[in-house]
């Protein structure tokens, strides 16, 4: 056992997460068709299962739920209340689904759990003295309101024709294209707001807030001071300038207000009743940000800023060694 994953009780006799933590093969150099080929669509992959599950939220979100273009031209209480209930539904349903099977049904118990502890402290430093409430007062109210009034006038601008809005019958292929790549575009906004959100002065003011969370569960992922949930949001910014379509945009901000409840699940297997084990992605890498904070400021890596930066920590006792050692010189201890 490593120094990085002593202490975690993940290694009470269960496998501990696979290391070294590899970037997926899409910014690589020789390019590896083979391996890009299966990343994007094998299982689990680019697309499966979890973006899948994502577009098709968007999709049926935008046929089924979105009022229509027209209303949207006006600010009105009525479709701006409707927006709101459809975000804090799924945000109930996707981060207290995960948390009530982990954490209080304890379906796996503590097999495979990345935390040192369950993320349910009760404790002063917290809001209402309680982790939990803590979490949902932040994620209920900041986080759901502000992804909602991103996504209002996102929608009050393409209802007005102040932004550009793409018709997927003259452009289809492009329509696709972006739809597909809007992980991407997400991955490289995160580390970029996320590794500024560490520089002292944001840290100390706004993105402390989060790492109080050093156990983590999924209603830590949106707990976020509300400017850092103004910056979380930004990339849906993109919308208003690059031609697109309020799909785009619907797909891009829900995947960002859902993403964090399983990037902060605390563990990295699912176990099922009958001991089936599968992969829930790559739960370690974040796990490892909010265990020593400088490093991993990314999501999965398929645009991986923290390689080409210097920040990746992919989990082995090498990468550990050269995170301290770049810590202690940015800290002057050397
Ligand atoms: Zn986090
Ligand atoms: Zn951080």
């Amino acid at each position: 056992m490593s120094d990085i994953t002593a202490g975690t009780i993940a290694n009470r006799g269960d496998a501990p997460p696979a290391t070294p933590i590899a970037t997926p093969p899409v910014f690589v150099w020789p390019p590896r068709p083979a391996a890009l080929a299966k990343f994007l669509f094998g299982c689990p992959g680019y697309f499966l299962p979890l973006n899948i599950l994502y577009m098709g939220l968007a999709v049926l979100t935008w046929f089924a739920f979105t009022p229509s273009l027209v209303r949207m031209k006006t600010f009105d209480a009525d479709w701006i209340a409707i927006v709101y209930a459809q975000n804090l539904i799924f945000t109930v349903l996707v981060y207290g689904g995960l948390h009530l099977r982990f954490y209080i049904r304890k379906a796996q118990g503590t097999r495979y759990m990345l935390n040192r502890r369950e993320p349910t402290a009760e404790h002063s430093r917290f809001m209402f003295g309680s982790q939990v409430r803590e979490n949902v007062f932040w994620t209920a109210f900041s986080g759901v309101g502000i992804w909602t009034a991103y996504q209002v006038v996102t929608y009050w601008a393409f209802a007005n024709g102040y932004i550009p809005m793409l018709n997927w019958e003259v452009h289809p292929v492009y329509f696709v294209l972006l739809f597909c790549a809007i992980p991407m575009i997400r991955d490289a906004h995160f580390y970029s707001i996320h590794r500024a959100l560490h520089f002292p002065v944001f840290y100390k003011r706004f993105h402390a807030l989060h790492h109080k969370n050093t156990d983590i569960g999924p209603w830590s992922g949106m707990s976020m001071h509300p400017v850092e949930h103004v910056f979380y949001f930004s990339g849906i910014l993109i919308h208003w300038v690059l031609l697109s379509h309020p799909l785009h945009a619907i797909f891009h901000v829900q995947q960002t207000g859902l993403a964090p409840a399983l990037g902060h699940v605390g563990f990295h297997k699912l176990l099922t009743k009958r001991e089936n084990v599968y992969s829930i992605g790559q739960r370690y890498f974040h796990f490892l940000h909010h265990r020593y904070f400088e490093c991993n400021y990314g999501g999965d890596g398929t645009v991986p800023f923290d390689k080409w930066f210097g920040s990746w920590h992919d989990g082995t006792p090498e990468s550990h060694e050269t995170m301290r050692v770049r810590r202690a010189k940015a800290h002057g201890v050397m």
